[in-house]
């Protein structure tokens, strides 16, 4: 069992069971509460944290940060055990309740930049003009071909600087290891719904669907164009057979 240091006190590393059991106690406080605790269930045991290809995306940009690659490892064991026993996605903002070793979870808060308008119009209008795209879309899931406008520069990926955090446990100065569940708790919340990446970004999702499918309504009005301009009326008909 790993011990550390931490305020001249010797503290027990909580095993993954006993986190378990913590955090199944924590919801239940809440529940007698009457306080509503949106808890992280990780679906995988080994290898990704999450299972869509938009999730996994998540992952794999918060990692590529050399900052956070080495800390970030700690969440993955930390999110699967259960930690996380509530996580809400606010326009810009993450909070999360965290179990860890104390009896009472952690309070993590994770706050993202706000995209510039120039940002948001780009994203909109780049999602728009893919129209084959838009229905899955709207269907809450995300068609690979959109990939760009998650990795692109100005897309919905925050990077480290528009990315601010705190956690209420004593070693929250560097990315402790509530932080870094909450980061992978986030991806998992993406799996579910991936409109979450545009509230989390503040674009507006009705205006954003309005926009798309306004867009689609023009684009359908242009191909109705097009194909009245291909009846052949009667003259043209002559001409074409050569009736006389
Ligand atoms: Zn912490």
């Amino acid at each position: 069992m790993a011990r550390y240091w931490d305020d001249d006190t010797v503290y027990t590393q909580p095993s993954a069971a006993e986190l378990r059991r913590k955090a199944k106690e924590s919801l239940q406080m809440a529940r007698s509460r009457g306080r509503k605790y949106e808890p992280i269930v990780a679906r995988t045991r080994r290898g990704e944290v999450c299972t869509s290809w938009w999730g996994q995306a998540w992952c794999r940009n918060l990692e590529k940060y050399a900052d956070y690659a080495s800390r970030l490892d700690r969440g993955r064991g930390y999110v699967r055990s259960g930690t996380v026993v509530d996580l809400k996605i606010h326009d810009g903002r993450v909070l999360a309740k965290v179990q860890g070793r104390r009896k009472t979870p952690y309070n993590v808060e994770i706050k993202i930049g706000r995209l510039s308008e120039e940002s948001v119009q780009c994203i909109v209008s780049r999602c728009s003009a893919r129209i084959d795209s838009m229905e899955k879309l709207v269907s809450g899931e995300f068609p690979e071909e959109l990939k760009d406008i998650f990795t692109l520069e100005g897309g919905l990926f925050p990077t480290p600087r528009e990315i601010s955090f705190s956690c209420s446990c004593p070693d929250w100065a560097v990315m402790c290891k509530h932080v870094a569940a909450v980061m992978y708790g986030i991806g998992i919340r993406f799996d579910e719904n991936p409109f979450y990446f545009f509230r989390l970004r503040g674009i507006d999702v009705d205006r954003f669907i309005n926009v798309a499918l306004e867009s689609k309504v023009e684009q359908m009005l242009k191909n109705a164009d097009i194909k009245s301009d291909r009846i052949i009326d009667g003259d043209s008909l002559s001409e074409l057979f050569g009736v006389i």
